[in-house]
């Protein structure tokens, strides 16, 4: 129940929208006393009958004497003439708002009777729910829920008015939002009232057909769901039409120039451009869906979830492929989409991330097919066959596209802006700004820290330079390396220490020279990349779950495939090698210029307790988690140094691990750069070593992945919290692990 809001609110109009409200505010008890005035006596005999209204007008006059909130729930063509007929009778600290589709024009009439200086109380509204039935009983309750209500406070509206009335709308569980006035009419002339106007358009079309009453009979799915919002009432629409013709016009113009484009690319068979565009359309709707619903996830935490893991004797087989690597799924797209010829990608992760940068080259007019099962097609534009977006490229939380396209995108012809999230925007860009600068490009970064968004001028010739790399980042040395493709000379740098090397593998797979001396990396800008064939690696961080699954199970036969071993990832093999763990590295082979293999884990023997060499932890920096859980079984003690590191991960791991290992029963001490872990396995012993318990993860999936494998040798009930975020890196873990032999339920919060 929420508190009492208002004393005595007075509806103008009380039809579906208005009668829903004053069922909200009664069912949650916002207002001591609710009246209307309506044109007909039988909808306020029905509203008092409905018991919605105390007292019922046919002057508007008299329902707005001595109340504090008057709400205009009627067509928005009325707003003038009643204002004008309230003026004189509203009290004068009375809030004033209104619920009509359109805003641009309630404002004008409002100012028509008030002038310029409009009331303190005057917060225009706008609830985006609603139904095809209008009328005083097709109000419902919950109406408004989980909807979203647009407010258009003015330069004159009190913050008090705005803060009761965002307080009314949230008590009817709706989500309320700020806008400009202008803003409004125009994003509502596209999302509401041109799609408004195509469906009575199209049910319009159809009914003039001499064979209509075949077509209305078997009318398809698509059909019905297209043009149930004809249903609507025309006297409405016939209202908001005009009411809000300037911008509906444009959405029109808008509207047959793209239908122009699509029936060229029909009439002409062109099935490549005619995937591309349908390709781009179904992507962005499931990009800008993922963008919203992610927005509360992060910001508001609602949406958690959490593994529960029981107790009992676990197998863990089978033959698995783990999802794509993050890295060369990047490069696979940048690459193909400049390219000659089509490429073909298979095994292409398919997170966030990577379809981040995806978007952004279709976004440039390149044509991709997919992503479908880990299948992209690319159809390359060569060079200099990229083109302008027409707006600005929204990286996500990707620092790896960010980063990498600054390069592409300072040897383009063009402008360009890249956007990120919340935290992508916290990211330092200066790094590989300083150096593209030294090149001739022209990007700048935002604010003091040098942060996205990043905006690049186009048509500079960029000039090769040699640079050596101040911290070793894999995405400053690609960045330097993309943009050296299009400068003159030579480009080349050298880094500090080797880091992944995927661009450069991946450069020479499309044909294109790269020449590695030591820790110096050069090529020669103005070549081409030429099509290939392109399967992503099976991403090895996700592989080491499975492995230390594996390890500690008795009995235990998994093998995975084709998972990348570049020899700058691939410590944890080594690691859990000097361990003793039964692994073998079978088939090796060369993929898209990345060395793959299949691994095979037995458990056949209880793990030892080592001390981690130092040389690998580069090489495993983000499965340490993984195997803190190998640790744990192993017998003896393990002891890791050399990785302070991990304490600025997604997590503090070092701290978050060390927590959970404590409350599971393992005795460890955290240090600076370290763990020491006191294993509890014994030789030939398989019995339980951790006792179960609450683990929280902190959002961070590795953390959560890593626990998850724990539940092979548990005593007790293992519950993580906080493992919604698994899904952004590897989301068929929980398939595969239960399909391998754990059983991993997922709750939802
Ligand atoms: P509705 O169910 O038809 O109700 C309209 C109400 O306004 C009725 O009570 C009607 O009185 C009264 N009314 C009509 N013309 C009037 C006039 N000239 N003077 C005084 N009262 C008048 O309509 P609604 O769906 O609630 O829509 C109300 C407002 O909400 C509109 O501005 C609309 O743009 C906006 N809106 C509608 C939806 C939707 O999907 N329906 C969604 C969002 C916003 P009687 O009962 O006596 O006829």
């Amino acid at each position: 129940m929420s508190e009492t809001l208002f004393n005595k609110v007075a509806f103008i109009g009380l039809g579906l929208i208005g009668s829903s409200l004053a069922r909200v505010m009664l069912a949650e008890h916002l207002v001591t006393t609710i009246v209307a005035s309506t044109r007909s006596r039988k909808t306020l005999e029905d509203a008092k009958a409905l018991g919605l209204i105390s007292e019922g007008y046919s002057d508007p006059i008299d329902a707005v004497k001595g109340a504090d909130l008057v709400i205009l729930a009627l067509p928005v063509r009325a707003t003038q003439k009643v204002l004008q007929q309230i003026k004189p009778y509203l009290t004068e600290n009375v809030i004033l708002t209104d619920v009509g589709s359109t805003k641009g024009n309630v404002v004008e009439a409002a100012k028509a009777v008030f002038g310029e200086q409009l009331p303190a109380g005057f917060v225009p509204g706008h609830p985006i729910a609603g139904a095809e039935h209008t009328g005083v009983h097709a109000g419902k309750v919950d109406l408004f829920v989980n909807h979203k209500v647009i407010l258009t406070p003015l330069a004159t509206s009190a913050t008090l008015a705005v803060s009761k009335l965002t307080q009314m709308w949230q008590a009817a569980k709706a989500e309320v939002i700020c806008m400009d006035v202008d803003k409004h009419d125009e994003v509502l002339a596209h999302t509401s009232h041109l799609p408004h106007l195509m469906a009575f358009n199209l049910v319009e079309q159809l009914a003039n057909r001499e064979d209509n009453l075949d077509i209305f009979r078997y009318a398809a799915g698509g059909f019905r769901d297209f043009s149930r919002i004809a249903a609507s009432d025309p006297q409405m629409w016939h209202d908001i039409f005009f009411a809000n013709k300037k911008a509906i016009l444009n959405a029109v113009d808008g509207f047959e120039s793209q239908l122009k484009i699509l029936r060229q690319l029909i009439e002409d068979e062109n099935s490549q451009a005619l995937m591309g565009l349908l390709g781009h359309a179904q992507a962005a709707r499931q990009h800008f869906n993922h963008m919203l619903a992610q927005k509360p996830l992060m910001e508001k935490n609602k949406v958690t979830q959490q593994f529960t893991i029981l107790p009992g004797n676990k197998t863990f087989k089978g033959k698995f492929t783990v999802p794509g690597d993050k890295s060369v799924s990047h490069r696979s797209i940048m690459f193909g989409a400049i390219a000659e010829g089509t490429t073909h990608v298979t095994g292409f992760l398919e997170g966030e991330d990577a379809l981040a940068t995806l978007q952004a080259f279709r976004s440039m007019g390149v044509s991709i097919e997919g992503p479908k099962n880990g299948e992209v097609t690319i159809h390359g534009v060569g060079m200099n066959g990229l083109k302008a977006p027409t707006g600005a490229l929204y990286m996500g939380n990707s620092g790896t596209s960010m980063r990498l396209l600054s390069g592409l995108l300072s040897a383009q012809a063009f402008d360009s802006v890249m956007t990120g999230d919340a935290s992508l925007s916290k990211r330092p860009m200066e790094r590989i700004a300083k150096p593209l600068r030294q090149m001739g490009a022209q990007i700048q970064t935002t604010g003091e820290r040098g942060t996205p968004p990043v905006s690049i001028a186009g048509g500079q010739n960029l000039q090769g330079i040699h640079y050596d790399l101040p911290m070793a980042s894999a995405q400053v040395k690609s960045g330097i390396l993309l943009a050296g493709l299009w400068a003159k000379g030579e480009t080349s740098v050298t880094e500090p220490e080797p880091t992944r090397d995927h661009t450069e593998r991946m450069l020479r797979a499309f044909g294109y020279d790269v020449k590695t001396e030591g820790n110096r990396i050069s090529l020669q800008g103005g070549g081409k990349l030429t099509a290939t064939e392109i399967q992503v690696p099976s991403d090895i961080s996700s592989a080491a779950f499975f492995m230390v699954g594996a390890a500690i199970t008795e009995g235990s036969d998994v093998i995975l495939e084709a998972v990348g071993i570049n020899p700058t990832r691939t410590g944890v093999i080594e690691i859990l090698k000097q361990m003793g763990a039964d692994l073998t590295v079978e088939n090796e082979r060369i993929a898209g210029g990345e060395p793959i293999a299949d691994i095979h884990i037995k458990g056949t023997r209880t793990l030892k307790g080592i001390h981690m060499p130092e040389d690998q932890v580069p090489l495993a920096i983000d499965e340490f988690p993984a195997l803190f859980i190998a640790a744990a079984c192993a017998e003896g003690q393990t002891i890791l140094t050399g990785a302070a590191e991990l304490r600025v991960k997604e997590s503090d791991r070092i701290q978050v691990m060390a927590d959970g290992l404590k409350v599971m029963g393992i005795d460890c001490t955290p240090t600076e750069d370290g763990i020491i872990i006191e294993g509890k396995g014994k030789a030939d012993d398989w019995s339980a070593i951790f006792n179960g318990g609450e683990i929280e993860s902190h959002h961070d999936h590795r953390i959560a992945m890593s626990f998850s494998m724990a539940g092979l040798r548990t005593s007790g009930e293992i519950t993580i919290t906080g493992t919604e975020t698994v899904a952004t890196s590897f989301p068929t873990f929980t398939e595969l692990a239960n399909r391998a032999g754990l059983d991993i339920q997922i709750s939802e919060l």
